[in-house]
C-alpha cells in the first residue's frame, strides 16, 4: 500500500472546510445526495456572513434577512439532510497524489481526519487599516468592509471609502446612490483601479478624490458612532508645514484595501494564483491540481464576493464531489 494514502481512521467520503455560505451549500448538496459530510466549522462559524447586520441582496428575501439568520438557516437545512458539524480548525493537510478517491489527511487541532474528496471553503478575510478606531466602530458603528452589504445605511451622509483599486472605485460609485458625498482616501496619486472604473469615478460629481493621504484613527461622536476619520499627508509623513494631520468628518468608513484569502494552512499543498486563492479549473471552476480536492467560494475567487456567489460555487463543487464519488 502506498504509504502516503496509509490512515488510523476510516476515510469519510466528503470533508468540507469551512462553514460560510459556500461551505453549507456544499453540504445541503451533499448531504441530500447521502454522503453525509462532515463540515469542519473553524473560527468563525457561519462565515463572514454573520458578521453583516443586514442582507438585502440574497434572494428570496424581499425584507432582507441578518447574516447570522441566514447561515444559521443554511446550516440547519443541512443537518436534516445528514450533515455533520465539527468544531476543528484544519492546521494542514497532506493530500495523496494518487487515484481520485484515495484519502487525503487534514490535519486538525482535534486529530486527523481522513477524506475521500475535500471542499475547501475557507473564504477570505477582509485586510484591515490596523489603526486605532478600527475595532471599536466595526459592526454596525460606521466601520465596515462591504459596500454593497452595507451601504443603504448611509443614506445622505458623508463617507469615505479607503483604497485606490476596483473595490475601492466600486464602493465609491455604489455609495453615491445612497450616500450625499464620497470621499475617495488613496494613498497615492494615482488609482491602481481599471481605467473605466476610475474614469467613472474622476468624473462623478459627488466623489472627492483625497490623494497622498492615509488615514490614521477613527473618531467616534457622542452617539458612539463613527463622526471623522485622522488623515496624514503620505508625501510629508504628516509633519511640518501644510503636511500635519487633519480631521475629515464623515459618518461611515468603508474600508476597501483588498482581501486576504484563507488559504495559508494549506502550506503549498494546492496551486495558488498569485493573489494566494486556490487556483479552481475544469468544470464549473471548482476543480483543483488535486484529483478529489475541490474549492468554492471567496478562498478561491477575489472578484465576486457574494453571498449568493459563494453559494453558487459551494453547489458546483458538492455536484463535482458526488459525481467523482459516483464514478
Ligand atoms: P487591490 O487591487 O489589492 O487594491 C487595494 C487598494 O488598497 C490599493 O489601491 C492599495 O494601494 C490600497 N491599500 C492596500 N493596503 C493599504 C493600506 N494599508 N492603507 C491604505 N491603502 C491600502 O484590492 P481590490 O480592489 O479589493 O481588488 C482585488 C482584486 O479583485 C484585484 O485583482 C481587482 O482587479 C479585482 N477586482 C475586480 C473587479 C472588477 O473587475 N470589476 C472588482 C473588484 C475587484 P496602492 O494602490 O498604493 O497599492
Amino acid at each position: 500500500m502506498n504509504p502516503e494514502t496509509t490512515t488510523s481512521t476510516a476515510s469519510e467520503d466528503v470533508v468540507i472546510i469551512g462553514s460560510g455560505c459556500a461551505g453549507l451549500t456544499a453540504a445541503i448538496y451533499t448531504a441530500r445526495a447521502g454522503l453525509a459530510p462532515l463540515v469542519l466549522e473553524g473560527g468563525l462559524p457561519g462565515g463572514q456572513l454573520t458578521t453583516t447586520s443586514d442582507v438585502e441582496n440574497f434572494p428570496g428575501f424581499p425584507e432582507g434577512i441578518d447574516g447570522y439568520s441566514l447561515t444559521d438557516a443554511m446550516r440547519k437545512q443541512a443537518a436534516r439532510f445528514g450533515a455533520r458539524f465539527k468544531n476543528a480548525s484544519v492546521k494542514n493537510v497532506r493530500f495523496t497524489t494518487g487515484a481520485a478517491g484515495a484519502p487525503h489527511t487534514l490535519v486538525t487541532d482535534a486529530g486527523e481526519i481522513a477524506a475521500r474528496t475535500v471542499i475547501v471553503a475557507t473564504g477570505a478575510a477582509p485586510r484591515h487599516l490596523g489603526i486605532a478606531g478600527e475595532t471599536e466602530f466595526a459592526g454596525g458603528k460606521g466601520v465596515t468592509y462591504c459596500a454593497t452589504c452595507d451601504g443603504a445605511f448611509y443614506r445622505a451622509k458623508e463617507v469615505a471609502v479607503i483604497g485606490g483599486g476596483d473595490t475601492a472605485c466600486e464602493d465609491a460609485l455604489f455609495l453615491t446612490r445612497f450616500a450625499s458625498k464620497v470621499f475617495l482616501v488613496h494613498r497615492r496619486d494615482t488609482l491602481r483601479a481599471a481605467d473605466i472604473l476610475a474614469r467613472r469615478v474622476l468624473e462623478n460629481p459627488k466623489i472627492t478624490p483625497v490623494w497622498n493621504t492615509a488615514p490614521t484613527a477613527i473618531l467616534g461622536g457622542d452617539d458612539g458612532k463613527v463622526r471623522a476619520l485622522v488623515l496624514r499627508d503620505t508625501t510629508t509623513g504628516g509633519t511640518g508645514s501644510g503636511g500635519g494631520e487633519r480631521e475629515l468628518p464623515v459618518r461611515g468608513v468603508f474600508v476597501a484595501i483588498g482581501n486576504v484569502p484563507n488559504t495559508a494552512f494549506l502550506g503549498g499543498a494546492l496551486e495558488l494564483d498569485a493573489a494566494g486563492c486556490v487556483a479552481g479549473r475544469g468544470p464549473g471552476g471548482v476543480h483543483t491540481n488535486i484529483a478529489g480536492v475541490f474549492v468554492a467560494g471567496d478562498c478561491a475567487d477575489p472578484h465576486h464576493k457574494q453571498a449568493v456567489a459563494a453559494a453558487g460555487a459551494g453547489c458546483r463543487a458538492a455536484i463535482e464531489a458526488v459525481r467523482l464519488l459516483g464514478d
